[in-house]
């Protein structure tokens, strides 16, 4: 590992010197920031936001969303249970609340949240706070924050020697029976509800102790949309520990890959095999979580990290959202016998191919712009972490030079189209759910609802950019016209 200093490093090649749309960063936009050309005014009160702009709906929307969204989580764990993987829905006649108050009680049964869930819930998190403060890492730096004085925060990157560690210490409790691993899918409705109360619990203890401290940012005085858009930019415990980069890597993708692995073991120990269908998913969830650790270090640059606040967005997405919806595809497969889903060898080499194909776009498609601003930012993180793909760092980047002081990419995946790494993604998460077929819905929920989020967000950030980068980002879309797929649309 090599932290190159400021200034030095722009390509591989660490040439410094280029021209505008040249062949590399020229020398005065090294080291420049992206943040402090965001448009965010100095000079006016950062705690307050009184740009009349409410994003998701505003109260009503985010108010929506807080109550229907871990209502929603428990109906489907209900569908697995006891609607044989299907969305539950009154039987013929029956009165709608009638209906309401079965599901109720069915997903109290199915899903009480017991003290040993609790206990492995936060012992987790206990355990992974641990590997964060005693195992080896490097260090980034983050985008400069402009009401700090273009402070920029040191962020120490550790989640790959967790992630691999957490394996290990996983197979010991397995192995000594101190807790098996099916734990996770024989147990899983009471984790369920664990991890949704867990995440409305930490969402107040994050606001109200960011009101406590003074460290409210960017605030609209609408309770509700502030709570679910977060009070805190860097929420920190002891000046180290990043929350948001801590929730949002470690926890949400470690657990999914868990309940994968816990879905393979308990395959091997009922049938005596794993079927090809829930080793796809064993590689799918290694590479997205393997995906967030080897790179950590590019996160901290990413818009949720310089942008987004630690609310209830944020905070519940990774510590309910993520780990216990994402993983439907894998569940329902374990609760149904393989004759349900054995597809012909060539489907499912097929999907293997098409998974990998996906992955390798969104990997390098996103190591290439990360890298391309930690090089300008001269913060570039040389990693060996495994695999590192041919294509992620780019060589003599073009760009635009922009008036605001930034820059765009336009070579590379970049060059090819706007948000191609998008396209990619949701084509990964379709995978996961073509590999279960269509028998059941519950496994095509995540590429749905992706495909919705996904395509708010691309709307979100060119509204952003194009307000931040003006003329130049016309540019962009003149030199760059396709958005999703190159040559397409
Ligand atoms: P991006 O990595 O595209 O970040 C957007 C930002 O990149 C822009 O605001 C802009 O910021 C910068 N940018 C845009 N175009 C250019 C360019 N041409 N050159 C240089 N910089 C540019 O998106 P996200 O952070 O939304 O997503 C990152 C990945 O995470 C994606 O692959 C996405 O699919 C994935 N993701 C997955 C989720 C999941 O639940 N599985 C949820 C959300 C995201 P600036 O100019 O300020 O640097």
């Amino acid at each position: 590992m090599e932290v190159r200093s400021r200034g030095k490093s722009c390509g591989e090649n660490g040439s410094t010197n280029g021209s505008t749309n040249g062949s590399a960063i020229p020398k005065e936009l090294v080291g420049s920031d992206t943040a402090a050309r965001d448009n965010l005014k100095m000079g006016h009160d950062h705690r307050v936001d009184n740009s009349g702009e409410f994003e998701f709906g505003g109260v009503w929307g985010t108010g929506l969303v807080m109550v229907f969204f871990p209502l929603l989580m428990w109906y489907m764990w209900v569908g697995q249970v006891y609607y044989n993987s299907q969305f539950p829905m009154p039987e013929k006649g029956e009165a709608i609340g009638d209906f309401a108050a079965k599901v109720v009680e069915l997903a109290y049964e199915c899903s009480y949240p017991t003290r040993k869930a609790w206990l492995v819930y936060w012992g987790f998190l206990a355990y992974q706070s641990l590997l964060y403060v005693t195992l080896p890492g490097v260090w980034a730096k983050g985008n400069p924050i402009p009401h700090r004085n273009n402070l920029r925060l040191d962020y120490f990157c550790n989640a790959i020697w967790a992630f691999y560690f957490t394996i290990a210490t996983v197979i010991v409790f397995h192995v000594t029976r101190i807790l098996p691993i099916t734990f996770l899918v024989d147990e899983f409705g009471s984790l369920l509800s664990v991890g949704i109360l867990s995440g409305i619990l930490v969402s107040f203890i994050g606001y109200f102790s960011a009101i406590h401290r003074g460290a409210q940012h960017r605030m609209t005085g609408r309770f509700v949309y502030d709570f679910f858009m977060g009070a805190e930019l860097n929420p920190r415990i002891f000046g180290l520990m990043d929350l948001k980069m801590f929730f949002e890597i470690r926890l949400p993708w470690f657990i999914l890959f868990l309940v994968s692995c816990a879905a393979a073991v308990k395959q091997y120990e009922t049938l005596g095999y794993v079927t090809p269908q829930v080793a796809f998913f064993l590689l799918a969830h290694w590479l997205y979580t393997n995906a967030c650790c080897k790179g950590e270090e590019l996160v901290v640059t990413t818009w949720d990290m310089s942008h987004e606040k630690w609310g209830y967005m944020l905070i519940f997405w990774n510590m309910a959202g993520v780990p216990l919806t994402y993983c439907h595809g894998v569940l329902y497969l374990v609760r149904h016998d393989p004759s349900v889903y054995r597809w012909p060898a060539g489907v499912n080499i097929f999907l293997y191919v098409f998974l990998l194909c996906a992955y390798y776009i969104f990997d390098t498609c996103n190591s290439q712009k990360n890298r391309f601003r930690q090089m300008e930012n001269g913060t570039l993180v040389v990693r060996k972490t495994f695999p590192q793909l041919p294509w992620q760092t780019l060589k003599n980047p073009k760009f635009i030079k922009c008036k605001n002081g930034g820059t765009l990419l336009t070579s590379g995946w970049y060059g090819l189209a706007r948000k191609v790494h998008y396209t990619a993604d949701f084509c990964q998460l379709t995978s996961w759910g073509l590999i279960c077929g269509f028998a059941s819905p519950l496994p095509w929920f995540l590429p749905a609802f992706f495909m919705t989020m996904i395509l708010h967000r691309a709307w979100r950030d060119t509204e952003r950019c194009a307000k931040k980068y003006g003329a130049d980002w016309e540019e962009y879309k003149r030199q760059v016209p396709y958005l999703f797929i190159p040559y397409v649309i």
